[in-house]
């Protein structure tokens, strides 16, 4: 922030209208919410993008703009709460696909801090009001089993000096897959660098708020989202990636789906013992065990399934037999979650391998044809970033499904289906309210699933429907915004609101692009198949959400489609459902109307035979052209980024089986 207390460039003309935002979408601390929001944008925003919305909160600020418009000559900060509520509203609704994406871009980042920033010293108005008293866990008294390896100091005669690490093998990211890699290469006597772009947190000082979480371990501090904002994104960053702040539930991948795999994409031993072995000895190093803790949000899923008559069983999942505090989504301080820090990485450190934090990749060094090493910016612990090389005749990628094929991209290579088939498993919601305090904050993230339309149907893909666990601050951006009233009477009651969510399989896809100012650029659509599959979703979890006893429920969005039991026909309450169910059944997901999320971005370096439409062979290998099946020598990826498909269950024990193939390949091959 600058010396004037105006982060980065922004004129206070533009942190005047920001505020004045701030204030509509929430009342309270707009001024700091501004600040918080201009920093954040500033940090992590693409610099096309920052200058889109700063255009965007010049024409609101400016009155010839808002006449010419809107035929008032107003500034939006000079109107009144009444005329500028309506003004978002009218760009919420929009026609126009770019205003609706500005609107939505502002509303979430400006909602989830009212809810998400524990403010300054005293306790929050809005928090308290909402009896939000998150349990505080005991922090672990076990040191947490990996310290980060440091780089030599620089020496003052040449600070800018490049510091070289030589290793046998370098894996790039830390997350789910590149754990794996990193632990089986260490343990079969390999010297391995892993750089993970994010920071180090040992256990005992994880977040203790959703606000610090998403901006120490969430990946563009939370704000990730498709280029024109219409899905909302999460993904982790840090040393564990994902497995640090993930939910944890464990799910293999549908026979179906790993058939196909076989069948479309000729992915060998998909199927049957060696494939088994995999993912029974990734069950078994996570400590995989059936939930024993069900909390209010999760017996809503068993209840209302079993009273349907639908499958629905508690989940599996990688932790010990904890499940009381809900704060697995900050990191676990009480050391009982097995994430990467206590599992895949501590075992490759305690086999030596050297993990590095803050270190961000930049690009694959290749010589003659082949792999040699990396090349990398790091900045521990925010100091004065220096250059890094690790030169290594094995170089796994495992930046997650947006991040790897970008430093393909960057690297120059030129497969044209790098960054392609890019598959976010779509998330749609319904939050349903119940008459009992549900604090969907609290417990087993996710303690119970309905696996009933996993498998596909002529029209419609498969999905698990699930609970979705959540602070204030994600709930916030979550639920529909339809005036100031409207959402703060929405939040008052966020302690009875179970959020239902379907994590399904992609119908459509997307691209991964690298942008020329070096961040990513990802560009979704689903097609029929897939906006069949998230209709037929918000059906049945309104269903569920009625089944287990909901009185009112919202399928997000804008418009939202709200169901109140106590209005509509209430001689025929039946017919009333039915009616809503018919408005689900064709709701409307156009971008930046219908709400889709997604935290599992996979298949944008996928494998298979085919060379054309796979940039990996399909044993990880990199390939070096889209006309042959030719390898680039020690250059291999071992994250989610090389499913064909997506799979339409939560997908990280899939990611670590599919990790350990890779592995196996590199030792067989070097
Ligand atoms: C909130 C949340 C909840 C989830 N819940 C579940 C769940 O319950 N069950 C489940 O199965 N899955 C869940 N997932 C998904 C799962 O965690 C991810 O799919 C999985 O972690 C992805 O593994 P990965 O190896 O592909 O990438 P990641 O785990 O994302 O790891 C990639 C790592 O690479 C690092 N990186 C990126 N760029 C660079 C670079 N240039 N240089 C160096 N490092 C880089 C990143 O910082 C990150 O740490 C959840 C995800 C989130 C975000
Ligand atoms: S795993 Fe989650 S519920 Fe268990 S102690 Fe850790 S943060 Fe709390």
């Amino acid at each position: 922030m600058s010396d004037t207390g105006r982060p980065g460039s922004w004129t206070d003309s533009e942190l005047a209208t920001l505020a004045a935002l701030a204030e509509t979408f929430v009342q309270g601390d707009a001024a700091r919410r501004a600040r918080l929001a201009g920093e954040a944008l500033a940090t992590i925003a693409d610099p096309a993008q920052l200058a889109q919305l700063r255009l965007v909160l010049r024409a609101m600020g400016s009155r010839a703009a808002n006449l010419l418009l809107g035929g008032r000559p107003t500034g939006f900060a000079a109107m009144t709460p009444a005329a500028r509520e309506r003004y978002l509203l009218g760009w919420a609704h929009s026609r126009l696909p770019q205003r609706r994406s500005a609107f939505g871009a502002f509303r979430k980042l400006l909602t989830f801090l009212a809810y998400a920033d524990p403010g300054e010293g005293v306790p929050d108005p809005r928090l308290a009001a909402i009896g939000y008293r998150p349990d505080d866990p005991p922090v672990t008294d076990q040191p947490t089993p990996i310290r980060p390896f440091l780089l030599p100091p620089a020496t003052s005669t040449d600070p800018d000096a490049r510091v070289t690490l030589e290793a046998d093998a370098v894996v790039v990211g830390s997350g789910a897959g590149g754990g794996v890699v990193a632990a089986a290469l260490a343990a079969a006597g390999r010297s391995v660098v892993v750089l993970e772009a994010g920071p180090f947190s040992d256990e005992g000082s994880m977040p203790r708020t959703e606000l610090a979480a998403f901006e120490r371990h969430y990946l563009d501090h939370g704000l990730l989202t498709t280029w024109d904002g219409s899905v909302t994104m999460l993904a982790g960053t840090g040393v564990g990636g994902g497995t640090l702040v993930n939910w944890m539930t464990c799910i293999a991948p549908p026979e179906s789906v790993r058939a196909e795999w076989g069948t479309d994409h000729g992915l060998e031993e998909m199927t049957g013992p060696a494939w088994d072995a995999d993912v029974t000895a990734i069950e078994d190093e996570l400590g995989v065990a059936v939930a024993t803790h069900i909390p209010p949000k999760d017996a809503i899923v068993l209840r209302g399934a079993r009273a349907l008559g639908w499958d629905a069983e508690p989940t599996r999942r990688n932790a010990d037999a904890c499940g009381d505090c809900g704060s697995c989504g900050f990191g676990c301080r009480r050391g009982t979650k097995r994430s990467g820090i206590r599992v895949h990485l501590a075992d490759a450190a305690a086999a030596g391998a050297r993990i590095v934090a803050d270190a961000r990749v930049t690009r694959v060094i290749l010589e003659d044809g082949r792999a040699v090493g990396v090349e990398a910016e790091a900045s521990p612990g925010g100091d004065r970033p220096r250059r890094i090389a690790v030169r290594a005749p094995t170089v796994v990628l495992a930046a997650g499904g947006l991040r790897t094929p970008a430093i393909l991209q960057g690297s120059g290579l030129m497969h044209p289906a790098i960054g392609r088939y890019v598959r976010l498993h779509p998330v749609p919601v319904v939050a349903g309210r119940f008459t009992e305090r549900v604090e969907m904050w609290r417990g087993t993230l996710q303690a119970a699933r309905s696996l009933e339309f996993s498998e596909p149907e002529p029209g419609r893909n498969g999905y698990v429907i699930e609970a979705a666990p959540g602070h204030p601050g994600l709930l916030a951006l979550a639920l529909p915004w339809e005036g100031t009233e409207a959402h703060a009477h929405v939040m008052a009651g966020s302690g009875f609101i179970s959020p239902l969510i379907a994590i399904t399989r992609d119908g459509g896809e997307g691209r991964a692009t690298l942008t020329k100012a070096g961040r990513v650029r990802v560009d979704y659509r689903l097609d029929a198949t897939g906006l069949a599959t998230l209709r037929h979703a918000l059906v049945r979890m309104a269903r569920l959400a009625r089944a287990a006893g909901a009185t009112e429920m919202v399928a997000v969005g804008s418009p939202a489609a709200w169901y109140h039991s106590s209005l509509g026909d209430s001689s025929d309450p039946a017919r009333a459902f039915e009616r809503y169910a018919e408005r689900l059944a064709a709701f409307d997901f156009a971008p930046n109307r219908g709400g889709v999320f997604s935290a599992h971005q996979l298949g944008s370096v996928r494998m298979g035979a085919d060379p054309r439409t796979h940039p990996c062979d399909p044993w990880g290998r990199v390939r070096a052209r889209a006309d042959g099946d030719e390898p680039i020598g020690g250059l291999y990826v071992g994250d989610g980024s090389v499913f064909p498909t997506a799979i339409g269950v939560n997908p990280m024990v899939t990611i670590m089986a599919m990790a350990r193939r890779v592995a196996r390949v590199i030792l067989a091959e070097t």
